[in-house]
């Protein structure tokens, strides 16, 4: 994995924070702050688990997002995904863009919605996602559908995401299966 130069995690602990993370050497329920969260990233870098050292954002990896889309200050985790990718596409690999701030506000956000016409315009798999309540997995939904690509023809790209946001928010979501118990490192707080 290339890192982009110059591009530091700094105090952004989203990743430490949103997801789950079920490993024998770590254990923590999505949506709760890792206990190695100090308020200024990880207070065990230098001996964060495996698990954490194979894991950067697309942030931190991929070079379309530019300087503001750090996590902790847009809102939006993006990660790579490897899964889900139809085989219309010719890529095998797509982005996800998950809600974690105030997730209305950032699809209404123009920034945001530039992202997404580019991406879908250009073939790039997209997947919208958002976290579910703490201990449980989010929920993803594809922007490469006919409807986004109707909504950025009509210039309604807003109303596309925000129909996107309404499928998440009434998604069923289900509980993130946390199934080490040694060394458990992270209870919700
Ligand atoms: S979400 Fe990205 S920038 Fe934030 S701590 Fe994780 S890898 Fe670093
Ligand atoms: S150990 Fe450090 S890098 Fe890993 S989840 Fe906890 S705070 Fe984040």
């Amino acid at each position: 994995m290339t890192l982009i130069p110059g591009r530091e995690c700094g105090p952004c602990t989203v990743c430490c924070t949103a997801p789950s993370i079920n490993k024998p050497e770590i254990q923590k329920l999505s949506g709760a702050a890792c206990r190695h969260c100090d308020g200024g990233g990880c207070a065990i870098y230098d001996s964060r688990p495996p698990v954490c050292r194979a894991f950067y954002c697309a942030w931190r990896t991929v070079d379309i997002f530019g300087e503001d889309w750090r996590p902790d200050k847009s809102g939006v985790l993006a990660y790579v995904e490897t899964e889900g990718i139809s085989e219309d596409f010719d890529l095998s690999t797509g982005i996800g863009l998950m809600l974690v701030a105030n997730p209305l506000k950032t699809v209404r956000q123009r920034w945001f919605q530039d992202f997404v016409v580019t991406g879908v315009t250009s073939s790039i798999p997209l997947f919208l996602s958002l976290p579910g309540p703490r201990g449980y997995q989010a929920a993803t939904v594809s922007l490469n559908t006919e409807q986004m690509l109707d909504a950025i023809a009509r210039g309604t790209v807003k109303d596309g995401l925000e129909a996107a946001l309404k499928i998440l928010r009434g998604w069923d979501f289900q509980p993130a299966a946390i199934t080490h118990t040694g060394n458990d490192v992270s209870t919700p707080g």
